[in-house]
């Protein structure tokens, strides 16, 4: 290692480009550490569109490999019709479980969505001098709504103040805000908003003296049960009625992935005590963050969810509950070159009119594939081909 006499965070400044910047950063370790660089340089991301918005110190992006699954037939309230989605990963067999879940469903006659609620949440943390303290501030604020709801949004085009979730615990209160947040995953807007409910809070209600702006009730990137229970982003079910036949075809029946789901899903989940009662919804919702430009942190609290299944006359009953799906047509990572073409390929690119419309049918179709995806799962595990569909699909056999 040598000392520089530029720090490395303001080749910036010294080169007035975040394209030569990078290349010099990459430039300075391939010399610090031996390392070669030569792929992480070359990227069609004009750096200096995210230098200030995603990233610092940038040294070049990496690359992921996108497939798609589909035709995946989607019977939203705002997304209604047929989708290739985009998925980012490099675990095989991923795409092609999801695909032939999706033909499962397509074939049934699609995936049934309804978004339930939506709203994203940020939780300041105040401390009072006592709990008669706390009571009454929480009584201030339930009084005080609108004002506070005209200062948060005073911040913001497209963020509404919807609700104050107050928690008390001894002399502190947590303050829950929930927004709508348009098509944006809302995270910075909320958070702009909630330091500006803070500030008039301070100027009003002294005795709240600020702890956090963030205090964890929120709850971002964190498994938690109040997202599970109250929700946060979006909340979001799908539903398929699987035609008994196509099971049976593939040596299978609604009875025997039922089973499995209530067995595995469901004991298996509450023995082990786990937040998801499913299969694999991260891997869907992981896959398609990465290639869509969301917060690939998010994955934690937005693939938390259940899975509930039926064995009927005419075929499997199955239905995923995702309650936590934070996800966003503008803003973050989704205006990059190749993110805004996968979420182009959906037709939620950008901007929704009226606003929050892509946002919602974009979840819509996330909670569809994540369906498909927990379908050919279960189909696998009843009829035990997930070794060798891995061995086949995940080891370079062809
Ligand atoms: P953002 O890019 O910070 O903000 C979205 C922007 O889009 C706002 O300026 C908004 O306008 C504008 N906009 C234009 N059309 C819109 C429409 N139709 N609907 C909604 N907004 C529209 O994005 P964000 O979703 O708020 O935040 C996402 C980012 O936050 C990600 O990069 C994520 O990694 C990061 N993040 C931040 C925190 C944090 O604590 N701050 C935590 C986790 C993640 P207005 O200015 O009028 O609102």
């Amino acid at each position: 290692m040598f000392l520089m006499e530029v720090k490395l965070h303001e080749f910036e400044k010294v080169y007035g480009d975040a394209n030569k910047a990078a290349e010099a950063r990459r430039q300075y370790l391939e010399k610090a550490t031996g390392a070669r660089l030569e792929n992480i340089g070359k990227t069609v991301i004009d750096l200096n569109t995210v230098v200030g918005r995603n990233i610092e110190n940038v040294i070049g992006a990496v690359q992921i490999p996108v497939g798609v699954a589909g035709p995946l037939l989607v019977r939203g309230d705002y997304a209604d019709g047929y989708f290739y989605v985009p998925l980012a990963t490099t675990e095989g067999a991923l795409v092609a479980s999801v695909n032939r879940g999706a033909k499962l469903v397509t074939e049934s006659g699609g995936a049934r969505v309804k978004v339930l609620r939506d709203g994203m949440a940020r939780a300041p943390l105040f401390r009072l001098p006592s709990l008669t303290d706390a009571v009454e501030f929480v009584d201030w604020v339930t009084q005080h709504f609108e004002e506070l709801k005209k200062v948060a949004e005073s911040t913001t085009r497209f963020g509404k103040l919807r609700e104050v979730q107050p928690f008390v615990v001894g002399n502190y209160v947590w303050l829950r805000l929930v927004f709508s947040t348009g098509d944006a995953m809302g995270m910075n807007m909320v958070t702009i908003a909630s330091d500006a409910v803070a500030r008039y809070i301070h100027e009003n209600f002294p005795k709240a003296r600020l702890v956090a702006l963030s205090g964890n009730m929120c709850v971002d990137k964190k498994a938690n049960a109040v997202n599970f229970i109250l929700g946060r982003g979006k909340t979001v079910v799908a539903e398929a009625l699987v035609k008994r036949e196509l099971l049976e075809k593939m040596g299978t029946s609604p009875e025997d992935v039922h089973n499995v789901n209530v067995r595995k899903n469901l004991v298996g989940s509450a023995l082990a005590h786990s937040y998801g009662f499913n299969a694999h919804f991260a891997n869907i919702v992981a896959a398609i963050f990465i290639a869509t430009g969301q917060d690939a942190a998010q994955v934690v609290e937005s693939s938390m969810g259940i899975t509930s299944t039926e064995a009927r006359e005419e075929g499997l009953y199955i239905a995923v509950y995702l309650p936590s799906l934070e996800v966003g047509t503008v803003g973050g990572g989704t205006g990059l070159p190749t993110q805004r073409e996968a979420l182009e390929l959906l037709g939620v690119a950008g901007p929704g009119d009226p606003p929050g419309r892509n946002a919602l049918k974009f979840a819509e179709i996330v909670a569809a594939t994540v369906l498909a995806g927990e379908l050919n799962l279960l189909v696998a595990l009843a009829r035990n081909e997930l070794a060798s569909a891995h061995q086949r699909l995940g080891r370079g056999a062809r």
